[in-house]
C-alpha cells in the first residue's frame, strides 16, 4: 500500500511537505490526517474526487456528510453563481434567500417551527445548549458517552485515554465541563438515575444525542432508544436535543426525528443544510423556545445570545435552499439511502465469503464497516467503558490502516470506517466500488 503512495501521489506528497511547513500537521481539517500522507484533490464531480496526481476516487468520505446531492451538482452551482454575479456574498441585512432557506426548513423538520443560521455545527450545538440553559435556567446538560457534538470546551470529547489518563482533548479548564454529564448509549435506566439525581439538585437542562447513535452510529443505539430518552426528558422537564448534524435531510427530509417519529425540542443542523457550501449550522425548535435569541444590542430581556459576522449570509442560503428544494425534488435521501443498502449487502457478502471478522451495517446513506470485536464490548459499566476504550483506540489505528489501503483501491472514506453514499452513486458506482473492496 505505502509503494502505491510513493509510486502515484507524488504530487500530493509535494504538497503535503509544503503545507507541514505553515499548516500544523500540513492539514487544516481533521478529516484530512490521511495515511501517509494527505492526499490533496484538484476536481470533484458527482461520485467521484480526483487527486493533483490525476488518480480517481470513488467518495464515499463526502466531506465529513454534507455532499448528499454528489459533489458539486449544477443545481446548486449555478444559482451561486448568478447570486455571487449581483450580490457578492454577504450584505449584512436581510436577503430573501434566508427567508426562503428557513421557510424549507421549517416544512420538513418536524420539530422546527424556528431556525436561527449560525456558522458551523460547533457552533450550533453551542447555541442550542444555552439556549436550553436560558429557557430551563438550570445548568446540567447530559450526553451520550461517545457523541461528537463538535469541540466547544463544555461537549468536546470528555473521555480519559486509558494508561496516561490523560483527556483526549486538552486545554479545556475542569469548570468548562462542570455541567456536562455523560451517559452511556442504550442504557435509559442509567439516564433515569442521572436525571433523579439531578433532580435534587438543580435539574437537568437538556439531554442531547445524536438520534443514530454516538459518533452517527458507531455505537448504534437500539431503535426505540430515542423514544426513551424523550419520554424520560418529558417525565423530568429536561429539553430533548437532537443534533442532526449528521442525519438531518440525509435520514430524510424531516431528518432522523421524521425517520424516528421522535420530535425534539430543539434540533442542531449543518453539513447537508447547505449542500457543502459554507456556514453550515442552524438550531431550530418550537417557536416559544426559539423567541428566547431575541434582542437586539442593548436588549435587557432575558435571552440567549449567539452571533456571527457571516451568519446566514446570502451565499450560503441560497446554496442550502437550492440544495434543498434539489434533495427534494430527487429524493436524495431515498435514493443515497438505497445505494447505501446496497453497498452494505455487498459488503456482508463479502465479509460471509471471506469469513472475516467485521461487520457492516447502515442506517440509509450512513454506512459503518467495523471490526466486530466493537459491537459486543460490554460497556455496562465505566470501568469496562474504558477498556473499550483502550480496545477502539487499537481497532481505531487498524481500520484507519485499511482506510490507506482503500485508497490505494481507488475509495476514499471516513477513517477507513465509516461510507457515505449519495445520490450519484448508481448502481455501477456501488458495484464497481465492492469489487475494489473485494481486492482490499
Ligand atoms: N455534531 C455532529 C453529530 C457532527 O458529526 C459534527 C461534525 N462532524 C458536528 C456536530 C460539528 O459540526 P461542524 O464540524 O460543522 O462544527
Amino acid at each position: 500500500v505505502l509503494r502505491w503512495f510513493d509510486a502515484h501521489c507524488q504530487g500530493s506528497k509535494q504538497l503535503a511537505e509544503r503545507a507541514c511547513a505553515v499548516i500544523p500537521g500540513g492539514v487544516q481539517h481533521n478529516l484530512s490526517f490521511n495515511h501517509p500522507f494527505p492526499l490533496a484533490m484538484s476536481r470533484a464531480d458527482g461520485p467521484y474526487l480526483t487527486d493533483v496526481d490525476g488518480n480517481r476516487y470513488i467518495d464515499f468520505l463526502q466531506a465529513g456528510g454534507p455532499t448528499l446531492l454528489g459533489s458539486n451538482p449544477a443545481a446548486v452551482r449555478e444559482p451561486v453563481k448568478a447570486l455571487l454575479d449581483h450580490c457578492g456574498p454577504v450584505t449584512g441585512l436581510l436577503h430573501e434567500y434566508e427567508v426562503k432557506l428557513a421557510e424549507l426548513v421549517c416544512r420538513h423538520m418536524p420539530g422546527v417551527e424556528m431556525i436561527r443560521l449560525l456558522g458551523s455545527g460547533t457552533e450550533a450545538v453551542m447555541g442550542a445548549v444555552r439556549l436550553a440553559r436560558t429557557v430551563t435556567r438550570r445548568q446540567r446538560v447530559i450526553k451520550i458517552g461517545g457523541a461528537y457534538h463538535g469541540w466547544s470546551d463544555q461537549l468536546v470529547y470528555g473521555m480519559r485515554l486509558p494508561k496516561t489518563g490523560r483527556m483526549e482533548a486538552t486545554g479545556i479548564p475542569r469548570g468548562a465541563t462542570a455541567h456536562t454529564q455523560e451517559c452511556l448509549p442504550n442504557d435509559p435506566e442509567a439516564l433515569r438515575r442521572l436525571l433523579r439525581w439531578n433532580r435534587l439538585r438543580g435539574g437537568t437542562a437538556a439531554v442531547i444525542l445524536e438520534p443514530l447513535g454516538p459518533e452517527s452510529g458507531t455505537r448504534p443505539v437500539h431503535r426505540n432508544f430515542n423514544a426513551q430518552v424523550r419520554a424520560l426528558c418529558d417525565e423530568f422537564g429536561a429539553l430533548l436535543i437532537f443534533d442532526e448534524v449528521v442525519t438531518g435531510f440525509r435520514a430524510g427530509m424531516g431528518g432522523a426525528q421524521g425517520y424516528f417519529g421522535v420530535t425534539p425540542d430543539l434540533t442542531v443542523l449543518g453539513k447537508c443544510l447547505t449542500g457543502g457550501y459554507p456556514m453550515a449550522g442552524a438550531i431550530g425548535g418550537r417557536r416559544e423556545l426559539m423567541m428566547s435569541l431575541v434582542g437586539g444590542i442593548g436588549s435587557t430581556t432575558r435571552r440567549a445570545f449567539v452571533g456571527g459576522t457571516l451568519s446566514a449570509n446570502p451565499l450560503t442560503c441560497v446554496a442550502g435552499y437550492h440544495a434543498l428544494l434539489e434533495t427534494e425534488r430527487t429524493h436524495a435521501p431515498a435514493v443515497a439511502g438505497r445505494a447505501g443498502d446496497r453497498l452494505r449487502r455487498g459488503l456482508d457478502e463479502i465479509i460471509q465469503r471471506r469469513g472475516l471478522p467485521y461487520v457492516a451495517y447502515n442506517m440509509g446513506s450512513v454506512v459503518h464497516l467495523q471490526t466486530s470485536g466493537v459491537l459486543l464490548l460490554d460497556t455496562s459499566s465505566l470501568w469496562k467503558l474504558i477498556k473499550v476504550k483502550a480496545e477502539a483506540q487499537r481497532r481505531k489505528h487498524m481500520m484507519e490502516e485499511m482506510g490507506a489501503a482503500y485508497t490505494a483501491h481507488g475509495i476514499v472514506s471516513v477513517a477507513g470506517s465509516r461510507f457515505y453514499t449519495s445520490l450519484a452513486d448508481t448502481d455501477a458506482v456501488i458495484d464497481d466500488a465492492l469489487h475494489r473492496f473485494d481486492d482490499v
